[in-house]
């Protein structure tokens, strides 16, 4: 941390271990928000998320029971537009996590030039151990305690680790039912992610997928890359690992080894990615595949590809772990996957990485699609759906490449310069109100 970051947050009066992941995030942004000279007012406000909510709530089990769960949503800043981000269950969710995550959509929805600002939600709940009829009763409760704290116009949730398309059914179901029945149509875009039968978007489910193969699509070849014939590994394989693994093998890579939740497999063949997201589908996780060995993790971490590609959770590649990885490219699909000191050390071992907020700003940007399709009652076919994302995708990655060489920065401080520039243009349009 330099000198300016730690005046900021003295002056805020906030103090964090370094292994936390708000201060982690901070930093990255405090760090462009120096280097492109991001007046100080704007890096106050930005350190701070404008709105915290935690919200404790009951929910009736199966066997007749009550437990209570603790909710939250942060809402970090909306110049841009309506406050936007998914929503996590899972047992890990904390403040913190979810401030992290809420400023890291700030940061998104800038770089893609969406006119949307970030927000963040999560239940800290294993939603693996609880029956569908539970989590419906836990999403409707939720989404009651949240109240007026939500709306098509406010605040826009989507789905995340540990949510999906049906949860994202049951919060629109909810808030159509607590608001003004006329204006249920409009309540319809409350939230992002939902079935395609139930005003969902065509092309959504795979679309933070997709939009990583955009971007490998305009940034490798001038790294000096043939599409075609690379290897690859991934962590997770949830909706954002198995259609990255499905999109980049159709693109004719090869999928070497995945690590999820359950374990680590290997298949110097190359595995099946549509094969394996059915064998996920059936048993819940990667482990137990046929066509595939079962490797440590160790293994894993060191058996050599091409790209390298975090899809899971955040904070995986630590130091250990940086030293540990042989690959050119370390992709970063999921969100913060890579730890300041994790970043050191494949920097001094030149490997290059490309950003988060830029290769999985693919699932945002089509959620802003659907949002836009559900306020106009139309329906987009996939065609349309990917143009569109494809333009957002090259031209953020094009964003990216221009501040990295107009500061001479790595590409993740370039990202968020990139983001900060928009943010701080409109900031100075708009002032401070009053
Ligand atoms: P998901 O719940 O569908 O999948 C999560 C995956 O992580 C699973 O395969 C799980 O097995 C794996 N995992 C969990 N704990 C693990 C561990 N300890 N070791 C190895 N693997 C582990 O979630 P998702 O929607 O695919 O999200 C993944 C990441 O991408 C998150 O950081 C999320 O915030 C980010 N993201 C998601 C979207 C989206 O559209 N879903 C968009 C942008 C960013």
């Amino acid at each position: 941390m330099n000198q300016d970051n730690r005046s900021i947050l003295r002056e805020l009066e906030i103090a964090y271990p370094p292994d936390n992941i708000y201060l982690q995030t901070l930093c990255t942004i405090l760090n462009a928000a120096g280097m492109v000279g991001l007046p100080h007012r704007l890096q106050l406000i930005l350190a701070q998320p404008k709105n915290e909510l935690i919200v404790n709530f009951p929910v009736r089990m199966d066997d007749g029971g009550y437990r209570l769960f603790k909710g939250y949503r942060v809402q970090h800043n909306n110049v841009l537009g309506p406050y936007k981000g998914g929503i996590r269950y899972h047992d890990h969710v904390s403040l913190d996590h979810v401030k992290a995550l809420a400023a890291i959509m700030t940061m998104k929805c800038s770089l893609a030039r969406l006119p949307l600002g970030g927000a963040k939600g999560g239940v800290k709940v294993n939603p693996r151990e609880l029956h569908p009829d539970e989590l419906m009763r836990l999403t409707r409760r939720f989404t009651s305690s949240l109240g007026s704290n939500l709306g098509p116009d406010y605040d826009i949730p989507a789905p995340d680790v540990g949510t999906n398309a049906q949860i994202m059914a049951w919060i629109a179901d909810t808030y159509m039912n607590l608001n003004e029945p006329r204006k249920r149509p409009i309540g319809l875009s409350v939230v992002t992610g939902k079935p395609l039968d139930f005003g969902g978007s065509a092309g959504r489910d795979k679309a933070t997928g997709q939009g990583l193969a955009y971007v490998l699509e305009e940034l490798l070849p001038e790294m000096g890359f043939t599409l075609k014939n690379l290897t690859f590994s991934l962590i997770g394989f949830g909706n954002v690992g198995s259609w990255t693994g499905q999109l980049l093998c159709d693109m004719g890579m090869k999928l070497l080894t995945v690590l999820d939740h359950t374990g680590a497999i290997r298949n110097p063949a190359g595995l099946d990615p549509r094969k394996l997201a059915a064998h996920v589908e059936q048993r819940g996780g990667v482990a137990g595949f046929p066509d595939a060995d079962a490797i440590d993790e160790t293994t894993f971490y060191t058996l050599p590809v091409d790209l390298f590609i975090p899809a899971a959770l955040e904070q995986m590649i630590g130091e250990n772990e940086a030293r540990q990885v042989h690959c050119k490219v370390l992709v970063e699909a999921a969100n913060a996957p890579t730890t300041p000191a994790g970043q050191r050390v494949l920097a001094e071992r030149g490997i290059a990485v490309l950003p988060a907020i830029l290769c999985n700003a693919g699932g945002v940007t089509v959620s802003y699609f659907e949002w836009q399709q559900n306020r106009q009652s139309d329906t987009w076919d996939v065609d349309r759906v990917d143009a569109q994302l494809k333009t957002h995708m090259v031209m953020a990655a094009r964003r990216v490449k221009l501040a990295a060489h107009k500061y001479g920065c790595d590409m993740n401080t370039a990202a968020h310069a990139a983001a900060l520039e928009h943010i701080a243009a409109v900031y100075q349009l708009r002032g401070i109100w009053p």
